[in-house]
């Protein structure tokens, strides 16, 4: 099949997937020779979806709101994600910036 993101081929391969640093397996796949973008079909899509919802992982990306409390802004941790994580109340963390764009959170 051609790749969408380059116009390069993307050729059957047994690609393992990933979510949250959790490894799922190996589901087959198009991967591009040229950017190594991956293509999963429909029915694979589902399948990783089932497994994810099996391991309490769907949906746990959440969009948050930057709020304020005295000088300092705040963002708010979905209780799920703060179960899934093991965070508690009392808790120190280091926010690592990556980019612009991209705050890291380590624990
Ligand atoms: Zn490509």
């Amino acid at each position: 099949m051609k790749c969408i993101m380059c116009g390069g081929t993307a050729a059957k391969q047994n690609v393992e997937y990933k979510e949250f640093g959790m490894v799922f397996g190996k589901y087959p796949g198009h991967v591009c020779e040229k950017c190594q973008e991956v293509y999963f079909d429909e029915s694979t899509v589902d399948k990783i979806q089932q497994k994810s919802k099996e391991l309490g992982l769907f949906g746990l990306a959440k969009k948050a709101k930057v709020g304020e409390i005295g000088n300092s802004i705040a963002i708010r941790i979905p209780k799920e994600l703060a179960t899934f994580l093991n965070l508690e109340k009392g808790m120190e963390v280091t926010l690592v910036p990556r980019s612009k764009h991209d705050l890291h959170i380590e624990i």
